[in-house]
C-alpha cells in the first residue's frame, strides 16, 4: 500500500485524509498507489482556486510528490477530499499509461485535468464534483457540477 511520507510540517488532518483516500482507492482491483511525499508548497499556484499540485514519479509509478498550500487544511472536508482525489487521479492517469487506458474508454476529447477525474471515477468509482467556486468536492455530502468543466486550470 502507498505510504504517506511527510516532508516538513504538514497539517495532520490533510495527511490523515490522504491516507484514507489511498486506502479507499486501493480497495479497487488493479489500483496501486505509489508512496507519496506530502509537503507544504504553494509555488505552483495559478489562481485562488488552486490548493494543491502533484508531481508524478519517474520512472512511472515511483514516489510522487503532493504540495499543498498553507490554507488548504482550512477548507471544508469535502474540498480537502475532492482535491486530494483529483491529485490521486493524475497519478492513476500517469501510471496506467495515459494513452492505453484512455483508449479503453469510450470517452474522447477530455483534457488532462478531466482525465484525472475520469481515472478516479472509472478506477475507484468515486465522483469528483465542482462547487460554485469551481473547486473539487468529494466524499459524503459532496455535490456540485460533474464532469469538470473543460479548460479549467
Ligand atoms: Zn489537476
Amino acid at each position: 500500500m502507498g505510504e504517506v511520507i511527510k516532508n516538513g510540517p504538514v497539517n495532520g488532518k490533510v495527511a490523515t485524509q490522504l491516507k484514507r483516500i489511498i486506502a479507499q482507492a486501493e480497495r479497487h482491483p488493479g489500483v496501486i498507489i505509489p508512496d507519496i511525499v506530502l509537503q507544504t508548497d504553494c509555488s505552483f499556484r495559478l489562481s485562488p482556486r488552486n490548493f494543491a499540485a502533484v508531481m508524478v514519479g519517474r520512472p512511472r509509478g515511483s514516489t510522487a510528490v503532493i504540495g499543498v498550500c498553507e490554507n488548504f487544511s482550512d477548507q471544508p472536508l469535502t474540498r480537502i477530499r475532492g482535491i486530494l482525489w483529483h491529485e490521486i487521479g493524475h497519478i492513476l492517469d500517469d501510471i496506467h499509461g495515459k494513452r492505453k487506458w484512455r483508449k479503453r474508454t469510450k470517452i474522447r476529447g477530455a483534457d488532462d485535468e478531466q482525465w484525472a477525474d475520469l481515472a478516479v471515477a472509472i478506477m475507484c468509482k468515486t465522483r469528483i464534483y465542482y462547487d460554485n467556486d469551481l473547486v473539487q468536492r468529494a466524499g459524503p455530502g459532496a455535490r456540485g457540477y460533474w464532469p469538470r468543466p473543460k479548460g479549467l486550470r
